[in-house]
């Protein structure tokens, strides 16, 4: 099952975030760090950072993933001549999008690096370090938000998978043998077995019928 991965992955994103936003919620307060915070504080920042890039790794990995699969699966029905909503390109934005705001988020810390400045110097403007700001908050969002839709997709495509198709009556049934007792008693009490093919094929014009030996078969007890 795929599915503890997504809930790890959202749990640790959300998790990884605490620290930024504990910060951002302090300034929004008009507190800033405390400084007898910081020789823990600056430590606990950076693991945080590096647990966050691993989660991000992990979760694109994760949507990804499912965009590929999601998109066979669309296909395959498309071709078996099925009419397919076609939901992977939106879950493809999604991911394109948590990829741009992550890379907002990392490009300022780069560009410091190279320059070998701080990050506040690079965030000079006003608009910058809103927009960085701002883009760190929805850099969470966004993947959370990707790793739970693709999490719903997966969900759905395995539950599809375990549905089989009744080639009788069309239905999508779960349990193909038993639903196809209902289709047995339907005729269980017809003598002659013309007269149940007739009656299947009235109720049915556009199913295939079981053969003959098949329906035989359903009549004893
Ligand atoms: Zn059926």
């Amino acid at each position: 099952m795929r599915d503890w991965q997504a809930w790890t992955i959202k749990f640790s994103a959300v998790f990884a975030a605490v620290s930024r936003w504990t910060g951002a919620l302090l300034a929004a307060e008009g507190f800033p760090i405390p400084s007898s915070w910081l020789s823990w504080w600056v430590p606990f920042s950076a693991f945080m950072g590096a647990f966050m890039a691993g989660v991000e790794g992990w979760a694109f990995a994760y949507v990804f993933n499912a965009w590929w699969m999601m998109r066979k699966e669309e296909n395959e029905r498309e071709e078996a001549g099925e009419k397919v909503k076609k939901l992977s390109p939106q879950l493809l934005r999604m991911v394109v999008l948590s990829a741009f705001t992550f890379i907002l988020v990392l490009t300022p810390y780069i560009a410091a690096m190279v320059r070998g400045t701080t990050l506040s110097t690079i965030l000079s403007h006003d608009w910058s370090l809103f927009g960085w700001s701002a883009s760190v908050a929805a850099s969470t969002i966004t993947i959370v938000a990707s790793v739970g839709v693709a999490q719903g997709r997966s969900n759905e495509i395995r539950r599809r998978k375990r549905l089989s198709k009744c080639s009788l009556c069309g239905k999508s049934t779960l349990n193909l043998k038993k639903h196809m007792q209902m289709h047995a008693a339907e005729v269980a009490h017809i003598e002659s077995i013309p007269e149940a093919i007739r009656v299947l094929r009235d109720r049915y014009p556009e199913g295939a019928l079981p053969s003959v030996g098949e329906i035989a078969t359903w009549r004893r007890p």
